[in-house]
This record gives C-alpha cells, sequence and structure tokens, in this order.
C-alpha cells in the first residue's frame, strides 16, 4: 500500500486513516486545530439518516454498511484503546413522516419494518454512539498502528505537478505522497475550488441532565430530536443555520430546544441545561461527496457528509481505500 496524506481529523479523517493504516499504508494525518473537536464532535450520534428517505441512494447504501460496521468497530476500539464509544441500540421513536409516501415506498423497497407506537413508529434497529469518546477512541487507535498525527497545522495548498497531486504544504513546509484525501469537513472548499461546493450549516444543541431517566429511545419530530444518553443525560437538536463560519449560540435556540424537549416530555419542563454549543455541518450542492478528484490524480475526497457524516464513516473510508487499492 501507498503513502497517504489525510487532511482533517474528524471522523471522516480518522476513520480513512484508520482503515489506510490497517491495509498497511504509511498514514500522516494534518489538522488546523486539534482532531476531533469540531463537527464530528458536536454532533449527536445518531447512526441511521433522521429521515432516510430524503437522501440519496449512495448515501444510504454507505450508512446501511456503516450501521452493521458500527457494533463491532467500537468493540475493537474498546479493547485496543480502552475507551468505551457508548455503541447502543437505542431504537428511535419517529413521530411524523414514517407514513408520507415517500417513506412508505422507501421503507417497502429496503424491507424495513417498525413497531407500531402510540406516539408514532418506532425503528428499534437505529443506535447511536457517544461521538466525543467514539473520536478519542479513533484517534487513540490510529496512533497505535503508526499513523503520524500533525495538529496545530493547516494545509494551505497542494502541491499539483502534470494534473496530478503529488502533496500537501502546511505551515510552509511541503510533505509528499502517493495519494492525498481532503477530509476537510465544511473547509474542503477551501482547497478543493469551487468545483465542489461545500460549505458549512451550523447546527446548535443543547444537553439536559433530567433528574430521572424519562426516555429509552431517540425521539424525532418534526426535524428536531431527543438523544438520551448511557448516563442519563438528554441532547436535543438541532438547529439547520445557513450563516457561514459563525459558531455563536443564542438563548432563544437554547429556550425553543428546551420547550421542543418538554412539549413531548412534561417532565422535562424547566430542565437544567447543561451545555449548549454549535458545529458546521459539511453540506454539499451535490451529494455527498467519495470519490476520486474530477481532474487531479492522487487526489480523493471525502466530503460533504451534512447531517451523516457519524453514519456514513466507516463504508465511506473503505471506499476510499477501495478506490485508492484499485487505482495502484
Ligand atoms: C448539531 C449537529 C448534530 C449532528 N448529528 C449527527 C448525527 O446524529 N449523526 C450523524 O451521522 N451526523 C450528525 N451530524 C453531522 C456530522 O457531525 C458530520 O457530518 C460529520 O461530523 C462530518 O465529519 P468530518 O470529519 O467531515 O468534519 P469535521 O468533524 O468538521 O472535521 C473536519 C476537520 O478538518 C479540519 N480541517 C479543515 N480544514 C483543514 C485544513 N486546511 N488543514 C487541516 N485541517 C483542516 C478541521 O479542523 C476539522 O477537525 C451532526 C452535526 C451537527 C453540527
Amino acid at each position: 500500500m501507498s503513502d497517504c496524506l489525510i487532511v482533517g481529523g474528524g471522523v471522516i479523517g480518522l476513520m480513512n486513516a484508520r482503515v489506510l493504516a490497517l491495509s498497511g499504508a504509511k498514514v500522516t494525518l494534518f489538522d488546523q486545530s486539534e482532531c476531533g473537536k469540531e463537527s464530528s464532535w458536536a454532533g449527536g450520534g445518531i447512526i441511521s439518516p433522521l429521515y432516510p428517505w430524503m437522501y440519496s441512494d449512495f448515501l444510504n447504501e454507505m450508512s446501511f454498511k456503516s450501521q452493521a460496521i458500527y457494533q463491532n468497530l467500537c468493540a475493537q476500539l474498546l479493547e485496543s484503546t480502552g475507551i468505551d464509544s457508548e455503541y447502543l441500540r437505542s431504537g428511535l421513536l419517529m413521530m411524523d413522516e414514517y407514513d408520507s409516501l415517500a417513506a412508505v415506498a422507501w421503507l417497502k423497497k429496503n424491507k424495513i419494518s417498525y413497531k407500531k407506537h402510540t406516539q408514532g413508529a418506532l425503528f428499534t434497529e437505529v443506535a447511536q454512539v457517544r461521538n466525543p469518546r467514539l473520536l478519542k477512541a479513533l484517534k487513540a487507535d490510529i496512533i497505535a498502528l503508526g499513523v503520524e498525527i500533525i495538529e496545530h497545522s493547516k494545509v494551505d495548498n497542494l502541491i499539483i505537478d502534470n494534473e496530478a497531486v503529488r502533496g500537501i504544504v502546511a505551515k510552509n513546509k511541503r510533505y509528499f505522497a502517493d495519494n492525498t484525501i481532503i477530509c476537510a469537513g465544511a473547509w474542503s472548499s477551501f482547497l478543493l475550488g469551487s468545483e465542489y461546493n461545500i460549505f458549512p450549516i451550523k447546527g446548535q444543541m443543547i444537553v439536559l441532565k433530567p433528574r430521572v431517566n424519562v426516555i429509552e429511545n431517540i425521539v424525532l419530530d418534526k426535524g428536531r430530536y431527543l438523544i438520551p444518553r448511557k448516563d442519563g443525560s438528554i441532547l436535543v437538536g438541532s438547529t439547520t443555520e445557513d450563516v457561514g463560519f459563525d459558531k455563536s449560540t443564542d438563548e432563544q435556540t437554547a429556550i425553543e430546544l428546551l420547550e421542543f424537549a418538554s412539549s413531548r416530555f412534561a417532565i422535562l419542563d424547566g430542565a437544567n441545561i447543561e451545555h449548549h454549543w454549535a458545529g458546521f455541518r459539511p453540506a454539499s450542492k451535490a451529494d455527498v461527496v467519495v470519490s476520486k478528484h474530477q481532474s487531479l490524480q492522487n487526489l480523493y475526497i471525502n466530503s460533504g457528509h451534512f447531517r451523516n457524516g457519524l453514519n456514513t464513516a466507516p463504508e465511506s473510508a473503505n471506499i476510499i481505500l477501495g478506490l485508492i487499492s484499485n487505482a495502484n
């Protein structure tokens, strides 16, 4: 296997690094800040698209395959690093949309059933991970596998020669390798240009710490959701805001998210908001981009996962591995 440079250490870059290192590649990963502190940290960790029928077959296929990988992956990471990613098949209770025409056709086509529930449809197979822990585990694991991680090192340019990428420039230093993979999340277009229109969509989220365990399943309604963690805390999300790279949070949104939670579960009325944060989902004008670059050789892109990067990461990394292996 050849040498690889990875730009970006979110879940996508870390997962790519792991898969490539396991296949024998020499991997160097760059992050402009620290690995696992951006969207992948901010996300909810639901291992499924929220309303799968709203996404392409390509994305759903990646998600299905990733769902099949996750439980074993988390077990392997626990064994190799001692860090528990808290994989939990908590199920997802969908209160709306499941009986729309698009949903019924998609569920039938994909042979997916649900349990009828007084408040909607319960998809018992849907799982979650505690994404900040998953990221820590992935980072520790790839270091043990020999991946070199260079943090606080922004990749400013690609080294291009004869229609092929030979490496990257970070902090005025040139690094050369056989392959370069852009996993730079919402920042990907700074390196790829407007040919790939990947841009940030902010999502705000809060976490509540109720005194008693009130919900067992992930609950989804009108695009908003509650995610019960193993420790009893409940994540409530999220907004979709097209405001550029503005990561501020606002009081009004926190109140709205709390109102959403308490309108579904009265016991959450007035619950303490422990934390409130925002992250930049990497949105794409086209579909998610998991492919070779259109015109430059040796350059691969794994980006634009929007609301699904946690649930598509494992298989997206396998696809990139396949593309690189076939090219050599
Ligand atoms: C509120 C919220 C809730 C979400 N919930 C879910 C969910 O439940 N399930 C799900 O599947 N997905 C969810 N998502 C989406 C998911 O988090 C993203 O799709 C996923 O994290 C994208 O991963 P990434 O690695 O591409 O991006 P990121 O995690 O943002 O990582 C990109 C990395 O690249 C680095 N970088 C950028 N430019 C450069 C450069 N030039 N040089 C070096 N480093 C660079 C950044 O520092 C960063 O660390 C959610 C997102 C948000 C914001």
